[in-house]
C-alpha cells in the first residue's frame, strides 16, 4: 500500500492552507453526505437537444426544474470527448485519454492537462461504483445499449480500449452489482450458443444464475415481476431498440423509465443506501445519425426516467440526483441553412418546427433495416415517404445510396444527414461529437452548481459518500511486481482456459483469474473485493491489496481505509 506522508506546515503555510480551503478560494466545500446517489446520463446531448424536446412535449421538461449549471467536457488528450474517457472522469474523478476505460491517460495529453508520471500511465483508477459497493451500498446500472458499452464500462471496468466488450462484460459480471438492466446477451454467451460472442468458452449467463445468485430476466413482463434480490436483465442480444421503434420491433423490451423504476425499487431495499447509474445511451446514436425521430423518442424517455428518479429523491430526502451528459453529439441546432433567411428563422412557428418531425414514425436504424438488401432508389423513396413522411428528390435518394456504403458499420447515418437539413428545420454540423459544455441538472443534499469540470463530478459523488478515491485506488489496484518482485509474477493473457496471472510466494502459487475478482489459492477459489487487471502495453498486473495479504499469509491484517 502507499502511505501518504505529510510534513507539518509552517505557520505561514498553514495560514495559506486555511485560506485556500475557505469557500471562495479554490477548493469547493465538501458536500453533505447522501445515503443514495443516482446519476442519469443522456449520452451525447447538448443544450439545444433539450430545447427541442421541450417544444416537442409542449410543456416543460422534468429536467427544467433542476438545472443548476454546466460541465466542461474535454478529455486528457482531446478538446472533444469520447464516451469512454468522459464516463471515466465522472466515475473516477480523473481525466483520461481517448477510448480508455477506468485507467489513467498515457503520456500524451493536452497542454492544460498534466501527464501522469511514467509508472502511472494506463494504471487502473477506482470508481465511485466500486467504492459504493465497499461501503456496503447496493449498486446498479440501467442502460439502453449493450451492458459493456462505454458509459457503464467507465463505472465498472478497467481496460485499455472501449471495444473490448468480452473483457468488459466479464469485469462487470464480477463486480457483483445488485441490479444490471440493459442489452448485450451475446457478450455473456460463448460462441456456438445462440449468437454468443465469447471466445473464452465461458457461459457467463449460467455463472450469473448459479454462482452469482442472480434472477436473470429477459422480458418486460419478467422485469415487472421482480420484487427483491439481485437481478440481471438482458433484454436484447446487442442493443435495445430506439424508443420510437420499441412497440413495433421490441415489444418485449422494457422502457428506460420502467427499468429505472424497478432498479430503484430493488436497490432502495438496502439499509446502507445505493448508487445507481442510468444511461439513455442512444441519444448519442441519434446525434451520430442526424436523426431527430430517434433523438426525440429517447430524450423524452430519458426525461421520464429522470422524473421517476426525482420523485423518489423528493420522497426520500437523502438522495443526491445528478443528470448530465458526457458530451454533445451531432452539433444539433433548431434552425439550419434552409432557414438562414430571417424571413424563415424569425418567422418560425412551432408547427413549422414540429410538423415534419411528427410525420417520422421510426428511427433511421429501423428504416435502413426495413430497406433490407434490395436498396433500389424506388424502395428508398417509398420507405422515406411512408415512414418519414418526406417526398425525397431523386437527387437526395441518389446521395443517400452513394453515401451509405462509405459509412462502414452505420450506413443508416446517410438518411438523416441527407434528409434532415432538407425536410426539417433541424441542423447538424457533424456525424461525430462536439466539444461544448453540457447542461448540469441536480437535486438533493449537497447538489453541485455552477460551471464544473468533468472530473469534479466523480469527486463530488465520492465526497457525498465519504469516499477517498485515491485511497480506494491504492487499496483495489496494487502493482503486483512492486509488491512481490518481478520474478514472482507471470501473466498468460491468452491462456486457453482464460487469461490468468500466477504469483509465487513462499512456496505457494496463487492464480488470479484476470477480469474477475477470483483468486485460486491452496485448492480454494476466493472471491476478492476487487478485480485483477492486466495492462498489456505496460506489462503490468494490478491486484487488490486483499490478494497481497492473502498471498503473504496476512489474512488477519486490517486493510487500509478508503474512507475520507
Ligand atoms: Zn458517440
Amino acid at each position: 500500500m502507499i502511505r501518504m506522508r505529510f510534513r507539518m506546515p509552517s505557520s505561514f503555510g498553514f495560514a495559506l492552507l486555511v485560506l485556500l480551503a475557505a469557500p471562495g478560494f479554490g477548493a469547493p466545500p465538501v458536500p453533505p453526505r447522501a445515503r443514495n446517489i443516482i446519476v442519469l446520463i443522456a449520452d451525447g446531448c447538448g443544450s439545444e437537444q433539450y430545447t427541442l424536446a421541450r417544444w416537442w412535449q409542449g410543456q416543460p421538461l422534468c429536467l427544467d426544474g433542476i438545472l443548476v449549471g454546466a460541465v466542461k467536457t474535454h478529455i486528457a488528450d482531446s478538446v472533444v470527448a469520447d464516451s469512454a474517457p468522459a464516463a471515466t472522469a465522472y466515475a473516477t474523478g480523473c481525466r483520461t485519454g481517448d477510448k480508455l476505460i477506468g485507467i489513467s491517460p498515457g503520456g500524451k495529453t493536452l497542454a492544460c492537462v498534466p501527464a501522469p508520471a511514467p509508472e502511472q500511465t494506463f494504471a487502473p483508477l477506482a470508481t465511485v461504483m466500486e467504492g459504493a459497493r465497499l461501503l456496503g451500498k447496493a449498486t446498479g446500472i440501467v442502460v439502453t445499449c449493450r451492458i459493456p458499452h462505454a458509459t457503464p464500462a467507465g463505472y465498472l471496468a478497467h481496460v485499455p480500449h472501449r471495444d473490448a466488450y468480452n473483457d468488459i462484460m466479464k469485469q462487470i459480471v464480477h463486480q457483483r452489482l445488485d441490479v444490471v438492466f440493459g442489452g448485450g446477451k451475446r457478450y455473456l454467451l460463448p460462441k456456438g450458443i445462440e449468437d454468443g460472442e465469447r471466445t473464452d468458452g465461458e457461459n457467463l449467463l449460467e455463472f450469473l444464475r448459479t454462482t452469482g445468485g442472480y434472477q436473470v430476466v429477459e422480458t418486460r413482463e419478467k422485469l415487472a415481476e421482480l420484487q427483491s434480490g439481485r437481478a440481471f436483465g438482458v433484454f436484447a442480444s446487442k442493443d435495445l431498440e430506439a424508443e420510437i421503434d420499441r412497440a413495433e420491433f421490441g415489444p418485449q423490451q422494457p422502457s428506460l423509465a420502467e427499468m429505472t423504476g424497478k432498479a430503484i425499487e430493488l436497490l432502495a431495499q438496502d439499509p446502507d443506501g445505493f448508487f445507481l447509474l442510468v444511461e439513455a445511451s442512444q441519444v448519442d446514436w441519434a446525434g451520430h445519425a442526424n436523426d431527430p425521430a430517434h433523438l426525440l423518442g429517447d430524450l423524452c424517455m430519458y426525461d421520464a426516467s429522470v422524473r421517476v428518479a426525482l420523485e423518489f429523491a423528493q420522497r426520500n430526502g437523502e438522495t443526491l440526483l445528478l443528470a448530465l451528459s458526457d458530451h454533445n453529439t451531432g452539433g444539433m441546432s433548431i434552425g439550419n441553412y434552409a432557414t438562414s433567411d430571417d424571413s424563415r428563422y424569425a418567422q418560425m412557428s412551432a408547427a413549422e418546427l414540429l410538423d415534419p418531425l411528427r410525420r417520422m414514425s421510426c428511427s433511421a436504424v429501423a428504416l435502413w433495416r426495413l430497406l433490407g438488401e434490395e436498396r433500389t432508389p424506388d424502395k428508398v423513396k417509398d420507405l422515406v415517404r411512408s415512414r418519414w413522411g418526406m417526398e425525397a428528390s431523386a437527387a437526395a435518394v441518389a446521395r443517400i445510396l452513394q453515401l451509405a456504403p462509405t459509412l462502414k458499420s452505420h450506413p443508416e447515418y446517410a438518411i438523416g444527414q441527407v434528409l434532415s437539413p432538407e425536410h426539417t428545420c433541424i441542423g447538424w454540423t457533424t456525424r461525430g461529437h462536439v466539444g461544448g459544455d453540457v447542461p448540469l441538472f441536480a437535486f438533493g443534499p449537497g447538489r453541485p452548481s455552477g460551471l464544473i469540470d468533468a472530473p469534479a463530478v466523480g469527486v463530488h459523488c465520492a465526497q457525498a459518500m465519504g469516499l477517498d478515491l485515491a485511497r480506494l485506488t491504492a487499496r483495489l489496484f496494487v502493482d503486483a511486481e512492486a509488491a512481490f518482485g518481478a520474478g514472482a509474477v507471470t501473466v498468460e493473457p491468452e491462456a486457453a482456459s482464460g487469461p490468468v496471472a500466477r504469483i509465487a510466494v513462499g512456496g505457494r502459487v496463487g492464480e488470479l483469474l484476470l477480469h474477475t475478482n477470483l483468486l485460486k489459492l491452496d485448492g480454494a477459489t476466493i472471491p476478492l473485493e476487487g478485480l485483477s487487471v492486466y495492462i498489456p502495453s505496460r506489462r503490468r498486473l494490478y491486484v487488490p491489496q486483499q490478494a497481497v495479504e492473502l498471498l503473504q499469509r496476512n489474512p488477519g491484517v486490517a486493510l487500509p481505509s478508503f474512507r475520507e
